[in-house]
């Protein structure tokens, strides 16, 4: 049977994370496997409300598997919020006579993908790409395990210089509303207390983590704090060390940007093929509105409007874990 889509219109939005290219790569490839036509559209909602759209060949997407950000360009745009800027945006379409729009991106994109689906009755679907790990109905999102691997490091680096001058680091780490990025890394960076959203335990956790490690001689230790958990962020909470525990030497890291940029891992690069194979197969399954996510390393498809509304839960199993094995 042949599809009803003949032209798909693909975007990054949002904050960029590495594997978004990868994604791009391969909705643009499957879609001209699959005899679409691919307009390629630049910088978010506001290329599309400015018609800033170009026409994509298997070659535009040559060497791009590899490289973090995104090639397509990302902004954030307060515009699309308006039914004004979604009408633009709608004239676009209908100019460059797109059928159906692939989003990619995180929470903020598909709820504004969602309202021009129901405002105009257009095919959308999302593509989830953020480094947070927060969209309900899939286990990962592209980005979130290279950003996880990069704080990794990043916590093995300052743990050699925490031992040998015997100091507390306070590390700050991404993850908008959620905890994903700082508990996981905390596990993997095995180290000694971390603040998270979902639980708060702040003070009595991190009295029991540094000292209970003094008791057992440890003299440095970890702790990450995700970036909205506490007011203040990891300065916060470095001041509130400095009063209990005087006798360490307390130091503060804020990773900042740092944690989006790189080459995405062997992971991400995978996730996000499939995710965009996917997206064209989900096309020619007749899907609107939907987001493809992954759950049991199976691809499923989650409607969009249960992607955006319902929380994803931390995994209290890895919490736990945690606390276990950090003193
Ligand atoms: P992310 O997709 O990573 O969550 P943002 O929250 O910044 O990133 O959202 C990206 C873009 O999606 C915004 O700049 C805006 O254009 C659009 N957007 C976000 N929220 C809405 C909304 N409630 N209604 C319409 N569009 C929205």
């Amino acid at each position: 049977m042949e599809s009803r889509i003949k032209t798909i219109g693909v975007l990054t939005s949002g904050g960029d994370a590495p594997g978004m290219n990868a994604a791009v790569r391969a909705v643009t490839r499957a879609a001209i496997a699959n005899g679409m036509r691919v307009k390629a559209i630049f910088r978010g909602y506001k290329g599309l409300i400015e018609g800033e759209v170009q026409e994509f060949t298997t070659q535009d997407v040559s060497g791009i598997i590899q490289r973090g950000g995104t090639i397509l360009k990302s902004a954030r745009c307060e515009e699309f919020k308006t039914p004004e800027g979604r009408r633009q945006a709608y004239e676009t379409l209908v100019r460059e006579q797109i059928d159906a729009l692939i989003v990619i991106g995180g929470d903020g994109t598909f709820t504004g993908a969602r309202s021009l689906s129901q405002e105009y009755n257009v095919t959308v679907i999302g593509v989830p790409a953020t480094i947070d790990n927060d969209l309900w109905g899939t286990d990962s999102t592209i980005g979130y395990d290279t950003a996880l691997n990069t704080i990794m490091d990043c916590v093995d680096k300052l743990r050699d210089t925490g031992t040998s001058h015997e100091r507390v680091f306070v590390v700050e780490v991404m993850g908008r509303d959620a905890g994903f990025l700082t508990l996981n890394a905390a596990i993997a960076g095995g180290v000694e207390a971390a603040i998270i959203p979902e639980r708060a335990t702040i003070a009595e956790q991190i009295d029991e983590a540094l000292g209970q490690g003094r008791r057992k001689h440890k003299n440095s230790a970890i702790v990450l704090v995700q970036e909205h958990a506490v007011e203040g962020g990891a300065k916060a909470v470095a001041e509130m060390i400095e009063q209990e525990h005087p006798d360490y030497g307390t130091r503060v890291t804020i990773l900042g940007h740092l944690q989006r940029g790189g080459s995405p891992t062997a992971y991400d690069r995978i996730l996000a093929s499939r995710f965009g194979c996917h997206a064209i197969l989900a096309l020619l399954d007749d899907q609107r509105s939907i987001m493809v996510g992954m759950q049991n390393d199976e691809i499923v498809y989650v409607p969009m409007a249960q992607a955006i509304k319902q929380k994803k839960d931390i995994q209290a199993d890895r919490w736990n874990a945690l606390h276990v094995l950090s003193i």
